[in-house]
């Protein structure tokens, strides 16, 4: 399908680091300003702006999946979460769906990041935010269809198909 959702524009709050990826009023915003009252706009900017290891990689994690970068950006995300004591964000278990073991996929994993800069904010600002993806389990057929590519790509092994030669 089209890739809706993994644009380069930011979100329309101001100084919102975070890609805008859902649709308010002709504008685009992030998952965290989405849900939030105009009033609340800047605290949440500001709660985001200060898990910077966190926002950064979840913006990258939108921006590269799936893309010939992703090696290099992912090295990245788990050298930055890795350094800011949030290694338990990385794929995972956590991560895995019951019918593929062993195998992260790569929209829980960005939910569970989102989610967790979800719970930072609402505790820091009170803003009672709710993430506006249904959990992975209640998604719709069409959602399900346009991430049904997204197992995370071998992340910690060699390249193998000689892009790196
Ligand atoms: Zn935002």
């Amino acid at each position: 399908m089209s890739d809706d959702g993994f644009t380069h524009g930011k979100c329309a709050a101001f100084g919102c680091p975070l890609p805008g990826s859902l649709g308010v009023g002709g504008e685009w915003v992030c998952f965290c300003h989405h849900g939030a009252a105009s009033g609340r706009w800047q605290n949440v900017t500001r709660c985001i702006r200060s898990h910077e290891a966190l926002a950064s990689s979840i913006s990258d994690a939108r921006r590269f999946l799936g893309t010939p970068q992703w090696q290099s950006a992912y090295r990245e995300i788990r050298r930055r979460l890795t350094a800011a004591g949030l290694a338990d964000l990385l794929p995972g278990k956590a991560d895995e769906s019951p019918c593929s073991p062993g195998h992260p996929v790569a929209v829980h994993w960005l939910m569970r990041m989102e989610m967790h800069l979800l719970d930072l904010c609402n505790r820091e600002t009170g803003a009672a935010l709710a993430h506006p993806s249904p959990p992975p389990g209640v998604r719709t057929a069409q959602q399900t269809a346009q991430h049904a590519s997204a197992y995370l790509p071998d992340m910690a092994k060699k390249p193998d198909n000689g892009d790196a030669a």
